[in-house]
């Protein structure tokens, strides 16, 4: 068994080792291969635009992690083509069904591109450029095998003229018009070619030989060699469902509502994820996988022991359907937590109206468990994977809960991540993440940015300030983006981009994203007016950092526009990320 899935980068583990047997595979399989061409590839995946092509790399892997095949392609989107570098299963592997899902894989990519077709060259079957017969055979089964997709030799070219006189086996340039049946004009087909020889063989072909094959392109659409193996129709479909490895992996607490906080007043209401999920459900961008459990050592490593064993024990204690609020905090003598349990609350707590009740903790729990499913899924090699959780998370500190949030989920699942490279937290949430900045206050590993309402107006009035850049190892990890009252779409952009420059000067391997919608117009928790279209576009900006993302919900209590801003949120990150 195998899946195929892109790799975006070689962060993650499980993307490091898989890049690493591509080379080798590439080393042993390609023998004329130079080394720089090999060991330029993760520079090419992580700066997809550095050899002016946009590189991307899909692999055949199974379970394991054992790369079985890999097909590696350029992506020319101002020429709007695809030329297909290589493709090739691990020895021992060919003939398997692997090279044909690879190549099926590929297609439906530069399909998706909206590109003209995918281009690439295969070694000949006339006997007068490839004389020996074995070799020739070879070669004819490998054009047979395009062939069954449509894809043929562009005929009445130079193409195949050796680049040292006598050199045999130069190869054809093969064209798959995806099953678009648009003719392929002279001039286009002359400016791709260039492009191919230029960027892909400039250090090989002088530029009197590139001259000579673009100039030797004159038939008006070009054309293709009639078919000769198949007689058959050739399957020219490419399929139109997005590929699982193209979606957003989602998880969902479907214990939320156990925790249900019935007051007057109570904005964060069960029918938040009902509203978002109904919003991007249709989309066809997500897919969404079953949440593990993870041990509670997860939770410790960034909450205070003591602080999680008193509120699940306290939680027990609420009967039910009763809340329990806080109304003593000692903050005068921290060393003696008062003994009653309900007493005890305020010792806990930031504020009076974060109540606890019976099954706060569960769902609080099982949030934690959905962005650590999230997180994993990241480091398992996915770009970008989305918790749709509440009760949200960011406000609770270390040892403190408050504002609608227990335990922090963003920031457990980013200290998960931080064993595996360096971490940012971005903040957008219309409210200071005072929980993650106090969890990484003295850590330089995990980065944490906020962008929030500032203290003298917002929630929690005591922290957000631009003045707390973090203390000890952790100096200069920690920012603060504190805006006034009135802010809208084009003012907080501005913002962001400043955010994300900072962000990039961290140089992060992973972004978490702690993503409130209570910046939109009409958040009865909020004052800004942002749009949809805002959403979109800060989704957008944060895509460009080019980071595997895991997006953590937060707030965001408008159920008038909550989903419409949380899909086009996701979408704009979307299409940057895999799009
Ligand atoms: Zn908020």
């Amino acid at each position: 068994m195998f899946r195929i899935r892109r790799i975006y980068d070689d962060v993650a583990p499980v993307n490091k080792l898989a890049v690493a047997q591509v080379q080798a595979i590439l080393r042993s399989q390609f023998p004329l291969l130079r080394e720089e061409q090999i060991s330029m590839l993760p520079a090419a995946l992580r700066n997809p635009l550095k050899y002016r092509f946009r590189s991307i790399l899909f692999v055949a892997d199974d379970s394991k992690g054992q790369v079985k095949g890999f097909a590696f392609l350029s992506h020319e989107p101002v020429l709007k083509f695809c030329f297909l570098d290589f493709i090739s299963a691990a020895k021992k592997l060919t003939g398997r069904g692997i090279g044909g899902a690879l190549y099926a894989r590929v297609r439906q990519e530069a399909f998706s591109l909206k590109t003209v077709g995918l281009f690439f060259e295969c070694l000949p079957d006339d006997p007068k450029l490839s004389p020996d017969p074995e070799v020739r055979k070879a070669n004819a089964a490998v054009l047979r095998f395009y062939e069954t997709y449509g894809a043929r030799p562009i005929v009445n070219t130079a193409y195949e003229t050796p680049l040292t006189p006598g050199g045999d086996n130069p190869p054809y340039l093969v064209f798959d018009n995806l099953g678009q049946d648009v003719p392929l004009p002279c001039q286009r087909a002359r400016t791709i070619v260039r492009a191919v020889l230029e960027r892909k063989y400039g250090s090989s072909c002088p530029p009197s030989y590139v001259h000579m094959v673009v100039g030797s392109f004159k038939d008006n659409p070009i054309r293709l060699r009639q078919p000769r193996y198949v007689k058959k129709k050739p399957v020219t479909a490419v399929g139109s469902s997005m590929p699982p490895d193209k979606r957003i992996c989602l998880f969902v607490n479907d214990r939320h509502d156990i925790h249900h906080v019935r007051e007057r007043g109570y904005v964060e209401s069960p029918v938040r994820i009902k509203t978002i999920l109904h919003a991007i459900e249709g989309t066809g961008l997500f897919e969404r996988l079953p949440v593990k459990h993870f041990s509670d050592r997860y939770i410790k490593a960034v909450h205070d022991p003591r602080f999680v064993a008193y509120l699940k024990k306290v939680c027990e204690h609420v009967e039910p359907g009763k809340s329990l609020y806080p109304y003593v905090f000692p903050i005068r003598n921290s060393a003696r937590p008062p003994k009653e349990l309900p007493v005890r609350a305020g010792y806990y707590c930031i504020d009076t109206f974060t109540p606890l009740n019976r099954n706060a903790y569960i769902a609080a729990e099982r949030a934690v468990d959905c962005a650590l499913s999230a997180a994993a899924q990241v480091l398992e090699g996915r770009p970008m994977a989305y918790a749709l959780v509440r009760p949200p998370g960011h406000h609770a500190e270390r040892q403190a809960f408050g504002g609608f949030c227990y335990l922090n989920s963003n920031a457990i699942a980013a200290n998960y991540l931080s064993r595996h490279g360096r971490v940012a937290i971005l903040d957008i949430d219309y409210h200071h993440g005072n929980g993650q900045q106090d969890i990484f206050y003295d850590r330089s590993d995990v980065v944490t940015v906020s962008i929030h309402g500032r203290p003298s107006l917002a929630y929690p009035y005591f922290s957000g300030f631009a003045d707390e850049r973090g203390v000890g190892p952790g100096e200069g990890f920690n920012a603060n983006f504190p805006l006034p009252e009135r802010v809208d779409g084009k003012h907080y952009h501005d913002v962001l981009e400043k955010a994300l420059r900072l962000l990039r000067k961290s140089k992060p391997d992973f972004l978490v994203v702690a993503f409130g919608a209570d910046t939109a117009k009409g958040d009865p928790t909020g004052t800004w007016s942002l749009r949809a279209a805002d959403f979109e576009t800060n989704g957008q900006l944060i895509g460009r950092l080019r980071l595997p993302t895991l997006v953590v919900q937060e707030g965001g209590y408008n159920h008038r526009n909550l989903g419409v801003n949380v899909r086009h949120f996701l979408t704009g990150l979307w299409t940057v990320l895999c799009g």
